[in-house]
């Protein structure tokens, strides 16, 4: 099945089911001041199920493009260096509004992928609540009596409150929920190791697809739960890891998802995917970022120097460094990305299709004046590197903090010439910078608390003038 066709079957398949198939959410998420960027596929519906709207239907199912490069969701750091986080994804959903409950959401969920997407039975593993003393929590014995008329009792595993409890907030409606894994590992590697000890263990065969919520509480501000009169149920599917799944692939980047970027990406630098980790990497952040960046563009959000524009401008940034530091492009190519991608969502997401234009020339220009800064930089570096054969660890951070040069960039360039860095006085200078921010933001990890302007540890460059700011912004807190 092509990714298109698994998409649609998912839709068709809740559509015979009496969903009401609506469209995704903008990405960019306006008159929420408590998120900047859809998360999960639930935002759009966070008003039904604190009960402040009525639903106009009771079951709905969706593909909903989510972001999550920020606040309690972050998975920057591992886009493009494993192979199945993506800053930009989709999540394929189904609700139900007070209607169904565990039963009918258990059963399709193994109906759909058993006998539709044919996925292999002896690969599949779910996880049900095991329950919170101390919270009053029960075990979901509910749902694993419902999992055992399906899959055998060794591959039901008992899952604690982090992995398997979701909560909106420190109050409102919360409830246990079940996990679907699924075990993509050789079969001579699989009779060695059992898959039940590898799910929720970060190992990149064994992962998560599917998480199936049962919102059955709701816990009230003296932190007692009561329970719901109407139950729902919200579901979320990584829609690029269920394709691995289905095409067979080691790797969402091997799919018809994203081959056809890394695919553009290595004619245009001349360098076969496959080559070498760092070119791969790189060519990954690429196919990934420009999704990231594009329909956040398309969906409202500019790049800038504050809130969710600073947050896009450093995902474009970062890929433009990748680019530059191990593709060899040295002059704008991200923004050449972007009518390949609007091709491929069009008729899905129509929204990039109809702006491609505009969302290439901003990222364009984006880069034109990035590669500028970057240039600058080097020009710096060069000036340094004349005399000397030590880069000093201060002057690294410099290029760093102030022209966006991450280090491996300051370690290349210092590498042809025969020099070396400073790492420990790097270092050092790195984290007091980090202790600054740290002193100045404090992370609330629950999911609609208001975000902070600069909670990301990861730094992905910005300009002089915004660099001071910011600075000077963690001195003042
Ligand atoms: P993981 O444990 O793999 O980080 P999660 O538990 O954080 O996933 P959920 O919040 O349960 O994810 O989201 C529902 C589904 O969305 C997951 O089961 C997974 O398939 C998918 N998903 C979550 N995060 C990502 C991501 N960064 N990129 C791609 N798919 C994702
Ligand atoms: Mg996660
Ligand atoms: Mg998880
Ligand atoms: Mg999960």
């Amino acid at each position: 099945m092509t990714s298109r066709e698994i998409r649609e079957a998912f839709l068709g398949f809740f559509k015979d089911k009496g969903h009401q198939i609506v469209p995704s959410a903008p990405v960019v998420v306006k008159n929420d001041p408590t998120l900047m960027f859809t998360n999960a596929g639930m935002n759009q519906f966070k008003e039904l199920f604190l009960g402040e709207k009525a639903a106009s239907y009771l079951r709905a199912t969706d593909s909903q493009r989510c972001l999550r490069v920020s606040g309690k969701h972050n998975d920057l750091e591992e886009v493009g260096i494993d192979t199945y986080h993506h800053t930009l994804f989709e999540m394929l959903g189904n609700w139900s509004f007070g209607d169904y409950f565990k039963k009918e959401a258990i059963a399709w969920a193994w109906e759909l992928l058993t006998e539709v997407y044919k996925l292999d039975v002896d690969r599949l593993y779910v996880t049900i609540f095991e329950g919170d003393e101390r919270d009053g929590l029960a075990k979901d014995t509910e749902a694993y009596d419902l999992w055992k008329a399906f899959i055998a009792e060794d591959r039901i595993l008992l899952g604690n409150k982090k992995d398997n409890f979701w909560e909106m907030g420190d109050t409102g409606p919360c409830g246990p929920c079940s996990e679907i894994h699924y075990d993509m590992r050789p079969n001579a590697e699989r009779a060695e190791v059992a898959g039940s000890d590898l799910v929720n263990q970060d190992d990149p065969q064994v992962i998560e697809i599917w998480n199936l919520v049962f919102m059955q509480y709701n816990r009230l501000k003296s932190g007692v739960l009561e329970s719901l009169p109407a139950k729902h149920v919200d579901t979320g599917m990584g829609f690029e890891r269920l394709v691995r799944a289905i095409q067979g692939k080691v790797s969402n980047y091997d799919t018809d998802v994203f081959q056809p970027l890394i695919k553009f990406t290595s004619e245009r630098s001349g360098i076969p995917y496959g080559q070498s980790e760092q070119t791969d990497i790189a060519m990954r952040v690429l196919a990934d970022h420009v999704r990231a960046v594009s329909f956040t563009i398309a969906d409202g959000q500019l790049p800038s120097n504050n809130k969710a524009g600073y947050v896009i401008r450093r995902i474009l940034r970062r890929a433009v460094r990748y680019a530059y530091t191990f593709l060899g492009f040295k002059e704008p190519f991200l923004n050449e990305l972007v009518p390949l991608l609007a091709q491929q969502f069009k008729g899905v997401f129509d929204v990039l299709i109809d702006q491609e234009a505009f969302v290439q020339k901003v990222v364009l220009e984006e880069e034109v004046s990035f590669l500028r800064t970057l240039t600058t930089g080097i020009q710096r570096f060069e000036a340094y590197a004349a005399d000397g054969k030590q880069i000093d660890g201060d002057f690294a951070f410099e290029l760093f903090d102030t022209y966006g040069f991450p280090i491996d960039l300051t370690e290349l360039l210092a590498r042809e010439k025969g020099m070396v860095v400073d790492m420990d006085g790097f270092q050092t200078a790195l984290n007091k910078q980090k202790e600054r921010s740290r002193a100045a933001t404090t992370l609330d990890m629950s999911d609609w608390v208001i975000l902070q302007d600069y909670v990301q540890t990861e730094f992905v460059g910005y300009d002089r003038l915004s660099a001071e700011a910011q600075i000077t912004k963690y001195r003042k807190v």
